[in-house]
């Protein structure tokens, strides 16, 4: 697709929509924060939710795009949720024509956290997610330099003592999520569940890397965090999720099965059972689930076709081809999908709704 540029009106903002009815919803456990320190703040709209939506009108106007429709250079906008900047050393350039030859509209940079030698990046080796992936200030920068098309994520090493601050600060710069979250650590310890009540403060999702005795432990009691903390949106990512739609799932060892689906996994129970879980289909995790058995991938994508989110993680040059499971995820969701509703709903709507883009 040509790309048209010149001068043109930054893009209509975040803010405009803050005014819709879903905006306006205050947040039920931060009272405190409806004591306005700043003028000019809509009634119902608490000071961070403000302060978030003031750095993200700051972000798209630092520099106008392509006037070329709702998302970009495609008649079909394309929100891609799971990438990464200096992914397995891949410079800018390459991963900026990656996106485009996937033809994603919107990209969400996931950060790593810093590096530091802790049992939860297993001593050092996780850092960068384990892929060289670039930290906080970087993503954000990128997406500062490429506001029509990027958008950032806020991401620490959990269980460092700052981590809830580090990850505050680059949500009130504009963060749209915390991710992407690849530690060594209980899903269900303090310093995890300080992130979950922030997520919910900020109003943005939390995305988690499950792998077996590897990343994110715990997922089998991952439902009693899904119930206490009711007001955070959950993303699930990764092999020991997306090998979990299958009810026959015993051997946690195994990653990427092949066999044939039976529903009623744990994955698909939580995301039928709690309205505050949603699946990333990224990696070739997310591609595994919907080849391995694609009868069933077109049940599932129908049981949950608003939980759905289309996400690459994929570290390949070219944007297309075996070896991108990224462009092999889109061609799979238009397979798939039962309806062009619903195609849509995963390539683009859900993220627009949960990313609040
Ligand atoms: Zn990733
Ligand atoms: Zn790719």
């Amino acid at each position: 697709m040509p790309i048209t540029c010149g001068l043109q009106k930054p893009k209509q903002l975040p803010v405009k929509k803050a005014y819709t009815t879903d905006h306006m919803r205050t947040l039920p456990n931060s009272p405190s924060h409806q004591v306005s320190t700043v003028n000019f703040r809509p009634p119902g709209f608490s000071r961070r939710e403000f302060l978030r939506a003031s750095a993200l009108l700051t972000l798209s106007a630092a520099m106008p795009g392509c006037k070329t429709g709702e998302g970009g250079w495609g008649p079909e906008p394309i929100i891609d949720i799971h990438q990464h900047l200096g992914y397995s050393g891949r410079s800018d350039e390459v991963l900026l024509a990656h996106q485009r030859a996937m033809g994603v509209t919107k990209t969400i940079l996931l950060p790593a956290g810093r590096p530091v030698n802790t049992a939860s990046t297993h001593d050092g080796r996780s850092n960068g997610l384990e892929a060289q992936c670039l930290g906080n200030e970087f993503c954000y920068r990128f997406a500062k330099a490429h506001p029509r098309h990027y958008l950032f994520a806020a991401c620490e090493v959990p269980d460092l003592p700052d981590a809830a601050q580090q990850i505050e600060d680059y949500l009130k710069l504009g963060g749209v999520a915390i991710a992407e979250l690849k530690f060594g650590v209980e899903c269900d310890s303090p310093e995890m569940q300080k992130l979950y009540e922030l997520a919910a403060e900020y109003r943005v999702p939390v995305l988690m890397h499950w792998q077996h005795k590897m990343y994110s432990y715990g997922f089998e009691r991952f439902y009693l965090m899904l119930e206490k903390h009711p007001q955070t949106t959950f993303i699930g990512h990764a092999q020991t999720w997306w090998a979990n739609i299958d009810k026959h799932h015993t051997d946690q060892s195994v990653l990427y099965p092949k066999s044939k689906v039976t529903p009623g996994g744990l994955t698909d129970r939580y995301l039928s059972d709690y309205p505050n879980m949603y699946g990333d289909l990224s990696a070739g995790s997310g591609l595994n689930a919907f080849t391995r058995d694609e009868d069933h991938a077109r049940e599932f994508i129908q049981r949950h076709q608003d939980k759905l989110l289309y996400g690459s993680d994929c570290n390949d040059h070219d944007g297309q081809g075996s070896k991108c499971s990224g462009a092999g995820m889109i061609a799979a969701i238009r397979r798939l999908s039962p309806t062009k509703d619903i195609q849509r709903k995963l390539l683009y709507k859900n993220a627009k709704r949960v990313f609040r883009i």
